[in-house]
């Protein structure tokens, strides 16, 4: 995985995202994904984000689970 066309489109920097806070990135993409985060604004936010709505999913389905 190229990260220097990371920025080429929204989507992009989304999807990444997603494979990163999803574990699916393998671990020399991860670490240089990690250092590309200590200096893109852009793509820390679009980790939060993802972060966030995995926290939504997890909450709605322990509470699916409790029931
Ligand atoms: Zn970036």
């Amino acid at each position: 995985m190229d990260f220097d066309n990371i920025h080429e489109s929204n989507s992009r920097v989304e999807e990444v995202a997603e494979e990163f806070v999803l574990g699916r990135l393998a671990p020399d993409h991860r670490l240089t994904y990690e250092k590309h985060l200590l200096t893109c604004p852009t793509c820390e936010s679009a980790v939060e984000r993802v972060l966030e709505f995995v926290k939504l999913l997890r909450k709605a389905n322990e509470s699916e689970l409790s029931e």
